[in-house]
């Protein structure tokens, strides 16, 4: 089998998995280019350059109990900010823009392929769904790690920009199944502090619009209950006349088409 060599065949494999009502067979559509690889490598490189300096001030400041406390709140700070802008951001491109959108185009298309083939997320190579997030991680990491010398910042910054980023991959680990999933995955998610499937699972059922958040899942109570993307939904349609995928259904493009794990059918199902 050969990789696909550019940005257009991806993009018609991503056509393909939309319009198929069965498991893709073609290989190629799982596997990352060296394109994608390398804009995930750079990604991967910028989060780390920030918490590497962070620690390294660090390490040549004197001890001090209190700047210890400040790295651990940043920390925990983004790490919790992180759940809930890959809510947000989950929200917006399941729900807005098309494969013409600049930029995250062929993040849109493969959200809409996740609903109708859910199961086929685990097999993708990593660095094919985490490009994206990871080009704009390094654009908006690399001026913070150029200019800054604060290791509180840095800290936060690198916490909140590698959650962010690997949010895609934390959801697709929540498709995997248990048994197949690394034994620290498995234990991050018994500790809940990675998203598990059964906090996931309501996603994919009707009416779609809800549990968003991908890290931890913490802020998914938080938006639904009190509905605020919905508000925000209906102040977009005001304002631009636009709808939100989501006021469709039930449409074929929220439908699953292949088969889901047990646990994340409805009991009608
Ligand atoms: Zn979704
Ligand atoms: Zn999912």
């Amino acid at each position: 089998m050969h990789r696909p060599s550019s940005m257009a065949n991806q993009q018609n494999n991503i056509s393909t998995i939309i319009t198929s009502t069965k498991p893709i067979n073609d290989e190629n559509y799982y596997k990352a280019t060296w394109a994608h690889r390398a804009w995930f490598a750079t990604g991967c490189t910028a989060v780390l350059i920030s918490l590497a300096k962070s620690i390294l001030i660090i390490s040549k400041m004197p001890p001090a109990p209190k700047t210890c406390l400040h790295l651990t709140l940043a920390a925990a700070l983004g790490y919790l900010l992180a759940d809930l802008v890959s809510g947000i951001y989950h929200w917006a491109v399941d729900n807005y823009g098309s494969a013409a959108t600049p930029i995250f185009g062929s993040q849109i298309e493969s959200f809409r392929a996740h609903h109708q083939h859910p199961s086929e997320i685990t097999k993708c190579e990593t660095a094919g769904i985490l490009y994206t997030l990871a080009a704009v991680t390094a654009a908006a990491v690399t001026p913070v790690n150029v200019f800054s010398g604060d290791p509180v910042l840095l800290a936060f910054v690198g916490v909140f920009a590698g959650c962010s980023m690997f949010s895609i991959k934390f959801h697709a680990w929540a498709h995997v199944p248990r048994k197949r999933l690394p034994a620290v995955v498995a234990a991050l998610q018994d500790a809940g502090i990675l998203m598990r499937l059964s906090q996931h699972a309501p996603h994919h059922r009707p009416p779609y619009n809800s549990n968003y958040c991908t890290v931890s899942g913490i802020w998914n109570r938080v938006l639904d209950e009190t509905k605020v993307l919905a508000a925000v939904e209906a102040a977009l349609y005001r304002v631009t006349g636009v709808r939100p995928r989501s006021w469709s259904e039930p449409i074929s493009e929220w439908t699953p088409r292949t088969q889901m794990l047990d646990e994340m059918k409805p009991a009608s199902f």
